[in-house]
């Protein structure tokens, strides 16, 4: 094994890193290249990647026909404003976005990240109200245990204990919480469920703008899959409220949960769609957000007469050329197999876990793997005994979780499931 590099010391002093701190951080390991799911760490080590760079990179790293389509593209251009210009790489991804996503969102707003897609679908829904003059419309409805993205208005929406209201009250909007749904993905449903979310529709429907929630799995905010009639109830909900319905698909668009959106799993339509993450197969950032041709229409017809938003680097040429080849690339593939395959693996890899003291949880759903602990993991610590066995898993407080590029192989797959039942057996017992 090489030296580590020698920028790395200086780096870890200068930079930050996602949820970090500058004085004496946990370490963080410097990746010189990867292919296909390995990771080549600049010492010569390599690490099958279980974490896909958090949802985004579903075909793997450095695939040929994804760095084809970059190359093209930037023969051609990098980027230019998208005020008053447009170019194919837009309107091809456009077209392929509005096909595959739930019927009726027909109209696609570019962003920059995910968090920012979230905060035009929050745009979008209030210039909506303020459109119809229904101006005591400010508020939304969403779940606990829900993650939306970083950002004020996306955070308002997040879990309010494990986002960040204590740290910003008074500064971000106060919305309308109701318990994360119970009732488990594949469990037989309870219409029960659904009742504190009907309470508070009932309470608050008059200042409501919008309900908006990651459809059947919660990502960030607890990992938590449940019953796809849950969000069909919603939907009716909604429906019988005239309440917009919001669906944040970020981590769960393009076949994660094992449909092609977790909408699919309810039959339902969304009024706004959130995607980002897997959009551009973790090439760049990229999201979008779309919606039906009621919501634009009645934004666009009222004053001030346009939607509010145009950011710089909106509809990227390059991001949004990759990620056509990324949707091409999904479609081709039986990605359908090749996600039930994922899920029948991990379901079986993970289920030793389940006899562990240390462990509260196991669930599967699609490519999505989720080990619940008791207690939160040392970061100093864990991190470094997954890349000690080769994998590349990356756990939040309880969670160790992996949702790896849908090109794993079995051999690969059993690889970071023993490495994290190894892992898991070695945590202190509660
Ligand atoms: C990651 C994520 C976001 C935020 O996306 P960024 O690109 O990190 O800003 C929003 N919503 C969900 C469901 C996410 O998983």
């Amino acid at each position: 094994m090489s030296a580590a590099p020698p920028w790395l010391a200086w780096e870890r002093a200068h930079v930050w890193h996602p949820y970090s701190t500058l004085q004496d951080p946990p370490p963080v390991f410097a990746v010189e290249s990867a292919a296909g799911v390995r990771l080549r760490l600049a010492d010569g080590r390599e690490l099958i990647d279980g974490m896909a760079s958090w949802w985004s990179a579903i075909h793997g790293y450095n695939h040929p026909a994804l760095n084809a389509a970059v190359e093209d593209q930037l023969g051609r251009m990098a980027h230019v404003m998208f005020g008053g210009l447009t170019h194919a790489p837009a309107a091809r991804l456009a077209e392929i976005l509005v096909e595959v996503t739930p019927a009726g969102l027909e109209h696609v707003f570019f962003a920059d990240s995910g968090s920012v897609a979230v905060e035009v679908a929050i745009k979008m829904a209030l210039q909506y109200r303020a459109a119809r003059g229904e101006h005591g419309r400010r508020r939304l409805l969403t779940l606990r245990g829900g993650y939306h993205g970083d950002t004020f208005g996306a955070m308002a929406v997040c879990d309010p204990v494990t986002g960040m209201h204590g740290l910003f009250r008074g500064v971000l909007p106060e919305h309308v919480f109701v318990p994360r749904p119970e009732v488990r993905f594949g469990a037989p449903w309870d219409a029960a469920d659904i009742e504190p979310l009907v309470a508070a529709v009932d309470a608050h429907g008059e200042e409501l703008a919008a309900v908006i929630l990651e459809p059947v799995v919660q990502g960030a905010g607890g990992m938590w899959f449940y019953h796809p009639e849950y969000l069909a109830a919603v939907r009716r909900v909604c429906d019988a409220a005239g309440l917009l319905l919001i669906a944040d698909e970020i981590a769960t668009g393009f076949g994660r949960s094992g449909a092609l959106f977790a909408c699919d799993h309810a039959g339902i339509a969304p009024d706004i769609l959130c995607l980002g993450k897997g959009l551009t197969g973790g090439y760049m950032t990229l999201a979008a957000t779309l919606t039906n041709a009621h919501v634009a229409d009645t934004i666009c017809g009222a004053e001030p007469g346009v939607f509010m938003h145009g950011p710089t680097f909106m509809a990227n040429p390059l991001a949004c050329a990759v990620a056509r080849a990324s949707i091409e690339l999904l479609l081709a593939d039986d990605w359908a197999a090749e996600v039930g395959r994922i899920e029948r693996r991990l379901a079986a890899g993970l289920a030793p876990c389940r006899a562990l003291p240390q462990v509260a949880d196991v669930r599967v759903l699609g490519a999505i793997g989720v080990v619940e602990l008791h207690q939160p993991v040392d970061m100093r610590v864990v991190p470094q005994a997954f890349v000690d066995r080769g994998v590349w898993v990356r756990p939040f407080g309880r969670l160790v979780y992996v949702m790896p590029p849908y090109v794993t192989d079995d051999a690969d797959l059993d690889t970071l499931c023993s490495a994290i039942g190894a892992v898991v057996d070695g945590l202190p017992v509660p």
